[in-house]
């Protein structure tokens, strides 16, 4: 079997060899280029399995990269995890909605990196939280989210939602561990209940997170960027 490969686009050398570094040690291939120009050149000639994306570039910005490759059939569908820097929130959220799939802040750890990259490539592979058809369970079978009864059961007990909560909560369910900006999140709600405003998201989130009581936690906020489920179950008393 050929080895997972990730391309790197990094201007900045250092940074670039971590990342290399990291990712070899865990059995992936690294290809490294240092440009946007030479990132789209590298991606159609030999699509990546991952694209670890810099978003300051020398020549084509990242969100430029990011926004052809996602335009173009024969890369739109590589994955692309976008590295910023801390307080580039208005980047996070234009990379999220050109298609990035993920991002970093630097300075990142490693580990986190690597957990980024596995994540993308699970999803990719299609290995959504789905246990039976038309149920979500969730935080090791703390949630469950039954999309045909429009049924979501915390600890086994229903609870009861509006249709708004409970398309936000199925919305962001479906992408444990994933960003979604409020506008992500209002298109993808939109005609399936009412007609919502950034600021309507957070009045809605408020109240679906007061609604899921001590599993309130996974419905995560990530300043100036959006919501994210959690990943995992957030540690609760032990
Ligand atoms: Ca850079």
């Amino acid at each position: 079997m050929s080895k997972v490969e990730v391309l790197i686009v990094e201007d900045e050398p250092e940074i670039a060899e971590l990342i290399a570094f990291h990712l070899r040690r865990e059995g992936f291939a690294t290809r490294h280029v240092t440009s946007g120009r030479k990132a789209l050149d590298a991606a159609r000639e030999n699509p990546p399995s991952v694209l670890v994306l810099d978003l300051m570039l020398p020549d084509l910005d990242g969100l430029e990269v990011c926004r052809r490759l996602k335009q173009r059939e024969e890369t739109r569908a590589i994955p692309i995890i976008m590295v910023t820097a801390k307080g580039e929130e208005t980047d996070i959220v234009a990379g999220l909605e050109l298609g990035g799939d993920d991002y970093i802040t630097k300075p990142f750890s490693p580990r986190v990196l690597v957990a980024r990259v596995r994540n993308v490539l699970r999803r990719h592979d299609g290995d959504a939280p789905i246990a039976s058809e038309g149920r979500l369970v969730l935080a090791d079978g703390a949630l469950t989210i039954d999309t045909n009864r429009h049924v979501v059961l915390c600890h086994g007990q229903p609870i009861e939602l509006t249709l708004t909560e409970f398309s936000l909560l199925h919305h962001l369910a479906q992408r444990p561990g994933f960003v979604r900006t409020r506008d992500q999140i209002i298109a993808a709600v939109h005609g399936r209940s009412t007609v919502l405003s950034s600021r309507t998201v957070d009045v809605h989130i408020t109240a679906l997170r007061r609604k899921l009581g001590d599993l309130s936690a996974l419905v995560e906020t990530v300043r100036g960027v959006g919501y994210r489920f959690a990943e995992a179950m957030p540690a609760l008393d032990e």
